[in-house]
């Protein structure tokens, strides 16, 4: 069988897998996590209950404090067959580590040539990675070890370092990086300072990850535009994480992201934990399939997606996500209706007169949410704003309040000491405490 042959089964093929390896991850969790089986003891779970992806899909979710509070109760192997650890970068909270077995490592390696294979990969192309490869992280190694397995050259550069990774792509001219899509942006601003366009460079694929880069209609966004308007070539989205262990990659066909069935079980559900239609937002809800050092059943990854089903252009019948637009806790609720900061921030880039902007969500009367988008404008007039208003209404039929600041005054807004990532969003929302998890409603 050919690395990639069984993402050209049928649905119903691939359903059949998937279900099986599905049963197979509910026992091994079961008998093998402290956590799982507490979890299963107390919920009257038996393995013989699941025979379908309905039953399946009455498990409790795994949720991001669990992994926090019983991190080492969620192991599944003894240390012996620990071969490495890795660890969440911990922004939001403790950090949680993974504990990686020799068969991990092999299932990230097939992840990972499974997803370059999307976007064409081959043993003849060269990659310049330009992603972090130590440090715990789990992305950079998992690049290296897929490439490498695919037969293709790899330049194992890391994060950071502008001058030396323009040096190593003139003297090495590879075909291929890997990057977080700012820094392409910032290497190519630096490459121009020098008198190099990096068009000459012969890169012809680019793998992105880390920020999304296309539209809700798949199309690129104003990010990926600018990879594509300064490298001359449409970059490959994807999206990975620590908790996953897996990858969803854009193919050639750019019809959204696909997942790699034998090693993720996916649903994507609305705010009360229902499954949504597919092309409908909600939260990504992973299972992760032949893992075995921390297997994760049913986990609330907190980003918002949909899904997309049937054939690909490409060939693939596995199931696809769009982009992530946004996460679950930036939800803004009002009048009956949800939206997520990514779209009114859609909105706002078809204003040119708009050079910077900060939205700010705050409670208003009733507990509903109040939009409030500070907008850096040289200059203004009613009509102007009534469009502005108009156009973020169309998305969500919720009326934003706007006032407007010099750009500058925007910006140092914008700036959060001690940060590099400039502050787009600001949450002012009273805390509702629903006695349990204590997420918003
Ligand atoms: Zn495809």
């Amino acid at each position: 069988m050919q690395l990639t042959d069984r993402e050209f089964m049928s649905s119903e093929e691939i359903n059949q897998m998937q279900l099986e390896l599905v049963k197979q991850t509910v026992g091994y969790a079961g008998q093998n996590s402290k956590y799982y089986r507490k979890t299963f003891k107390q919920e009257g779970i038996q393995l013989e209950d699941i025979k379908s992806f309905a039953d399946f899909s009455k498990l409790p979710f795994t949720g991001k404090d669990d992994l926090q509070i019983y991190n080492e109760e969620l192991f599944c192997v003894p240390k012996t067959e620990i071969v490495e650890f890795v660890s969440t970068s911990g922004t939001t909270g403790e950090p949680v580590v993974f504990p990686l077995t020799k068969n991990d490592l092999e299932r990230l390696k097939l992840n990972e040539a499974l997803s370059f294979s999307c976007a064409n990969a081959q043993n003849t192309d060269a990659f310049q990675i330009m992603v972090n490869m130590g440090n715990l992280f789990v992305a950079g190694l998992a690049y290296y070890l897929g490439l490498t397995h695919l037969g293709a050259t790899t330049y194992r550069i890391g994060a950071g370092l502008t001058q030396r990774q323009l040096y190593l792509l003139n003297k090495f001219r590879p075909n291929g990086l890997v990057s977080v899509p700012s820094f392409l942006i910032k290497l190519r601003n630096v490459a121009l300072e020098e008198g190099i366009d990096v068009k000459d460079l012969g890169v012809e694929k680019i793998v992105l990850i880390g920020e999304p880069i296309l539209e809700m209609d798949l199309t690129s966004n104003s990010l990926g535009k600018k990879i594509e308007e300064y490298w001359g070539v449409r970059p490959f989205s994807s999206y990975g994480s620590t908790e996953m262990s897996t990858s969803f990659a854009e193919c050639i066909a750019h019809q959204g992201l696909h997942s790699h069935p034998e090693l993720i079980y996916f649903e994507i559900v609305d705010e009360k934990g229902q499954p949504v239609p597919d092309g409908m937002l909600g939260e990504l809800i992973v299972t992760t399939l032949q893992a075995e050092g921390m297997p994760l059943l049913r986990y609330q990854t907190g980003d918002i997606t949909f899904k997309i089903s049937g054939r690909c252009d490409c060939g693939r019948s596995t199931d696809r996500i769009g982009p992530i637009i946004g996460r679950k806790n930036q939800m803004i609720k009002s009048k009956g209706t949800t939206i997520y900061p990514g779209q009114i921030e859609k909105a706002l880039l078809a204003f040119k007169e708009i050079t910077d902007y900060i939205i700010q969500v705050s409670t208003g009367a009733e507990f509903s949410d109040v939009i409030t988008l500070k907008l850096g404008m040289e200059q203004t007039d009613e009509n102007l704003i009534r469009r502005i208003k108009e156009q973020v209404n169309a998305i969500g039929r919720v009326t934003p309040e706007i006032e407007v600041y010099q750009p500058a005054i925007i910006e140092k807004m914008t700036h959060v000491e001690g940060k590099t990532k400039q502050r787009k969003f600001i949450d002012l929302r009273e805390q509702v405490d629903l006695g349990g998890r204590g997420e918003r409603i």
